[in-house]
This record gives structure tokens, C-alpha cells and sequence, in this order.
């Protein structure tokens, strides 16, 4: 259901606890009646079978792909969602207080929020996948090993790496620790590191109740 809200109604929600003093109060109300526009994207941001329910008929119909999986959404719809995020991370961040494009790709790049340089905790996960990898296969076959053998021998070969990039690269790398037969690729999220982002700045994002009441 849409809601419209009114100045009074706005007024009322600004006054909540979330605003600190020495607002723009009509940047809030900018901000407040965008997001009232975008209730039913905002409340679904991260449902991607909300995004997946928008295809069209023609969308709908392609004939089946080999490089085109089932739960596939068209770029069109994820456009949709990504300018959302978008001009929500503007209100938030301002306009220089992250990156547009989702990705960046130079070697340089640092987390715009803790200062990690990207590259780093790309190589230090290469390094705990290869070494693992090796040390099990010392022994046997990858697709053989265990779960548990395949952390043991990733906790050694962590230690052995501790000393070799900085408290920083290793704390920030631990939320795409490699498993045994899967690993993320290392990449920046809007200028932040994917620790940062999950943590600090995908938590502001989508419908926030303290508008709704
Ligand atoms: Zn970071």
C-alpha cells in the first residue's frame, strides 16, 4: 500500500531519534519522500525473487540457454535495483563518498571505509587457497579430502601467511575464507571492502522502520 505522506506526517518522523541535530531538514524530507516513492524496491532489496517476479512476457519466455541459468535476471531489472542503491547510497554518503560503479579495477584500490588495499586481500586468500590446496594434495585427492582436513590444513597455512601481510588484510579477508571447493573472488562493493560493506554499509540500505512509524 502506498502511503503518502504529508509535511506534518514528515515533520513527525523527523523528529525521531535517527536525526542528528543540525539536519538539512529539506534534504530529509527529500530523502524521506523518495524513499516513500520506492516503499515496495526498498523493502525487497536484497529478495531477489522479488527482482526476478518483474521479467516480462518476452523475458519470461526465452527459450532455454545453456549460459542462462533458471533464477537468471534480465540486466534491464537489475539496473532497476542497482540505481536504486545507488541514489540511497548518495543520500547517505554523498556523492564522493563512494564509487558509482560497482567495481574498480585498479591494483590501488583501498576500502573507502577501514583503508585496506584491495589487491592485498586478494593475494592473501590466493595465497590460502593454493597453499592449502597443495598441502592436502600431499596427501590425497582435493575432491577426497574432508571438510575438517581441509581447515586444518588451512589453519597452518595461515599462520605460516600472518606474517607476511598486515593484521588489517588478514581480519578484512576472513569473510570470503576460501572453502574446500569454493572460493569469491576478491573485489571492492561501491569503494568498500566486502567486510566493510556487509558490516557498515549494507545495513543502511533498503526500507529502515524508523521512517514507517
Ligand atoms: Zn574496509
Amino acid at each position: 500500500m502506498a502511503e503518502v505522506f504529508t509535511p506534518s506526517v514528515l515533520r513527525k518522523i523527523m523528529l525521531g531519534p535517527v536525526i542528528p541535530l543540525g539536519i538539512n531538514w529539506a534534504y530529509y524530507n527529500d530523502y524521506y519522500q523518495w524513499m516513500a516513492n520506492h516503499e515496495t524496491e526498498l523493502k525487497n532489496l536484497e529478495n531477489m525473487a522479488y527482482w526476478r517476479s518483474l521479467k516480462n512476457e518476452a523475458e519470461r519466455n526465452l527459450p532455454p540457454s545453456a549460459n542462462r541459468s533458471p533464477s537468471f535476471i534480465p540486466y534491464r531489472i537489475l539496473k532497476i535495483r542497482e540505481d536504486i542503491m545507488i541514489t540511497q547510497l548518495t543520500y547517505l554518503l554523498g556523492e564522493g563518498g563512494f564509487n558509482k560503479a560497482k567495481n574498480r579495477y585498479n591494483d590501488d584500490r583501498t576500502c573507502m571505509k577501514c583503508g585496506v588495499l584491495i589487491k592485498n586481500m586478494g593475494r592473501y586468500l590466493n595465497a590460502l587457497e593454493n597453499e592449502t590446496r597443495a598441502l592436502v594434495e600431499v596427501k590425497k585427492d582435493i575432491f577426497k579430502t574432508t571438510d575438517e582436513e581441509y581447515r586444518a590444513a588451512q589453519a597452518k597455512i595461515m599462520k605460516k601467511l600472518s606474517t607476511q601481510y598486515t593484521p588489517l588484510e588478514i581480519e578484512k579477508a576472513q569473510i570470503y575464507l576460501p572453502e574446500r571447493l569454493s572460493r569469491h573472488m576478491m573485489n571492492d562493493i561501491h569503494g568498500f571492502c566486502p567486510a566493510c560493506w556487509e558490516d557498515t554499509i549494507k545495513p543502511k540500505l533498503g526500507w529502515k522502520d524508523s521512517i514507517s512509524k
